[in-house]
């Protein structure tokens, strides 16, 4: 190749994956490049402004930023801990056909006494679930820091994760259970498969973690976890290129060795991370290079994806009492919704999953008014995909839509909203796919079922040499801690690697 610019790594894509792995490797003195095809940093994980407003674009919580937690840490790692300020959410209200439960994040100990007092009926198989929850959630826990002694003695520290890796989460409750309620009760994290589809490590990882460590809002809204780790890049000397989208990967000899711009700018690097849809990575390689990396990928099923409505307000729901999140399901068969999706529709009455930002934070909006976000569970393919091109019928069909769910959002939680309605703006999976390039909008990657999860996902090191994966398509899970911990995973991978090798280009 001719005389390009040359780094030690190029990262593409600045979703919380490249991002973390971009500020590990900048502050070993690395020299990064980080190419991102939208005009900010983040992914999913960005803020965006209308007017006086800021809006979440997607996520509503994080998990691990309490004081030597996952997050906490690698957040530290990167110096960037310090420029952001995470408010815990207190309460996760569950509205549920006939009950409701308002869980306390960071105590496990008063949601089995809630659930105890609901479903008397059910203590002995409450009792088993929760232990089991708990003793997962520390062998999680205790992976994260895994000694070779362990990795030896594996079988026997590790012994439920190895049990339950292949059980559904059905399967769990249907073996403890007998009531379909304190089913519906067990299964309302936001996820978007069905308990015959999730794998029961992963609901048991979350309710650990979310339930003793809680949960977490950023101060400023969640566009500031991105924003603080593209400063830790540019306060290490890395570098971030905005509105640059990667078009090709050079190979050379069968190692990867550059890429090239959509507008024809060419970046060498014998490390290359991506931090994209893998389907689209398959693309950018030589046709000759392609058919191990997508063969590897033909197993995996994505997740589904969602609609999600931006509402403001000047009703005072402080005072009404609301909390910051509310999940708010009207069916009570647990398969419907997800059999209804797969045919390409949305059931009449879906869960709404509901968060006021300005909650937390309230200088997200002008004095006395609110936002509000709500996120419905959506097929990519519903009313034929939303219009096939057809910009009038895409916004009519956008429009009903966003119309049936005020309607829902009225009736069930927030009651006189439509007539204090000051601001709306809704995004589809085809919004999804156009700002982040997941496959058709998925929200969370790959689908959370058994054969997707840990180590069963995709590893970080390509079958190319010098190609690395990071983000939700890869280990060890979704969601912003899982993306970063895939970073961290990455970053270390290749420090490993290159031991004394770095830069024979600084
Ligand atoms: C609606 C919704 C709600 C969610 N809620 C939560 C939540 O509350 N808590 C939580 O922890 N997680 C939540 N998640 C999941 C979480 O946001 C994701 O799992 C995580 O952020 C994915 O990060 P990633 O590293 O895989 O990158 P992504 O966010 O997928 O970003 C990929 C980046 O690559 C860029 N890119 C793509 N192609 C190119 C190219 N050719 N050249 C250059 N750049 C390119 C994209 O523009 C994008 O910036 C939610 C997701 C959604 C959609």
């Amino acid at each position: 190749m001719g005389n390009h610019k040359k780094y030690d790594v190029l990262i593409i894509g600045a979703g919380i994956g490249g991002l973390t792995a971009g500020a590990l490797l900048a502050r070993k003195g690395w020299k990064v490049l980080l190419l991102e095809k939208e005009k900010q940093v983040g992914g999913y994980v960005v803020s965006f402004r209308r007017g006086e407003y800021t809006f979440d674009a997607t996520g509503a919580f994080i998990g691990g930023c309490e004081k030597g937690g996952e997050f906490d840490r690698i957040l530290k790692e990167m110096d960037a801990r310090e420029a952001i300020e995470f408010i815990p959410v207190r309460t996760i209200h569950n509205i549920y056909p006939g009950f409701e439960i308002c869980l306390k994040t960071g105590g496990f100990a008063s949601y089995a006494d809630r659930l105890l007092h609901l479903f008397p009926e059910e203590e002995k198989g409450l009792k088993d679930y929760l232990s089991l929850v708990k003793k997962i959630g520390d062998e999680v826990n205790a992976y994260s820091r895994i000694t070779p002694v362990r990795k030896i003695l594996f079988p026997i520290f590790f012994r439920n994760l190895i049990r339950y890796h292949r059980t559904t989460h059905q399967s769990i409750l249907d073996h403890l259970f007998e009531g379909r309620e304190i089913k519906m009760a067990l299964h309302t994290l936001p996820v978007t498969d069905p308990p015959s589809r999730l794998s029961f490590l992963f609901v048991a990882t979350l309710i650990s973690k979310a339930l003793r460590e809680g949960v977490f809002y950023p101060k400023g809204g969640m566009g500031k976890i991105s924003e603080a780790m593209a400063h830790s890049i540019l306060r290490s000397g890395g570098e971030i290129l905005l509105r640059t989208e990667v078009d090709q990967i050079l190979i050379k000899d069968g190692r990867a060795e550059g890429v090239l711009t959509k507008d024809g700018q060419i970046f060498q690097s014998p490390l290359i991370i991506t931090n994209i849809n893998p389907n689209h990575l398959v693309q950018m390689l030589p046709q000759e290079s392609r058919n191990p990396v997508a063969r590897k990928m033909e197993r995996f099923e994505y997740s589904l994806s969602c609609f999600i409505l931006y509402l403001t307000t000047d009703l005072n729901l402080r005072e009404r009492g609301l909390p910051y999140f509310t999940y708010l399901r009207s069916l009570s068969d647990l398969e419907e919704e997800y059999q209804i999706m797969q045919r390409g529709e949305i059931p009449k009455n879906p869960t709404l999953i509901v968060s006021i930002p300005t909650l937390m934070d309230p200088s997200l909006a002008p004095e006395g008014q609110h936002i509000v976000k709500v996120l419905v569970v959506a097929p990519y393919h519903y009313q034929e995909r939303w219009g096939a091109g057809d910009s009038k019928t895409y916004r009519r069909i956008k429009e009903e839509f966003s119309r049936k769910i005020l309607q829902q959002l009225e009736s069930k939680l927030i009651p006189g909203l439509r007539d204090h309605l000051l601001f709306s703006e809704a995004a589809t999976p085809l919004t999804l796919e156009r700002y982040t390039g997941n496959e058709q909008g998925a929200m969370y990657g790959l689908a959370s079922t058994p054969g997707q999860i840990g180590n069963f996902r995709p590893p970080h090191q390509a079958s190319i040499p010098g190609l690395f994966q990071v983000g939700h398509y890869t280990r060890p899970s979704h969601g912003i801690v899982g993306a970063s911990l895939s970073g961290l995973f990455a970053a270390r991978a290749i420090l490993q690697k290159s031991k004394h090798q770095i830069s024979s280009t600084k």
